[in-house]
């Protein structure tokens, strides 16, 4: 299992969580490369799109502080149309979405949290 946040290979098994929504025991793990934890379902909707996090991150940031796509697009090296993909998947949960955590800072975005939460919006007890 690669880490869901920058696709390293360090990645070692953290311990359980119990979801209180359906009591689902959940596989934690912990990536020694970047420090972030996520969970076997963390990923979605971020999964399918073959980008890191940290990229996408850094353009709907560039959007947010007020850039067009065309720039926002130039700033991660990506194509505007994939910009707009990435803000059409975001839109319908943006009051979920954290932004990146300040450089150096200890605090962390509770990533597991939202795209399990997102997950379980969009295939409610499919699982
Ligand atoms: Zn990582």
């Amino acid at each position: 299992m690669n880490c869901v946040h920058c696709q390293s290979e360090k990645v070692v098994k953290n311990g359980t969580k119990r979801l209180k929504s359906n009591n689902d025991v959940l596989q934690q793990y912990l990536c020694n490369n970047c420090g972030r934890r996520f969970n076997e379902r963390t990923g979605t909707p971020m999964a399918g799109l073959r980008t890191s996090v940290e990229v996408i991150e850094m353009a709907l940031t560039a959007r947010g502080e007020g850039l067009g796509v065309r720039a926002a697009a130039r700033v991660v090296k990506k194509s505007p149309s994939r910009i707009t993909a990435w803000e059409e998947r975001m839109s319908e949960h943006l009051e979920n979405y954290s932004p990146p955590a300040p450089e150096g800072g200890d605090v962390t975005i509770e990533g597991d949290e939202v795209y399990t939460r997102v997950r379980e919006n969009l295939s409610p007890r499919s699982v």
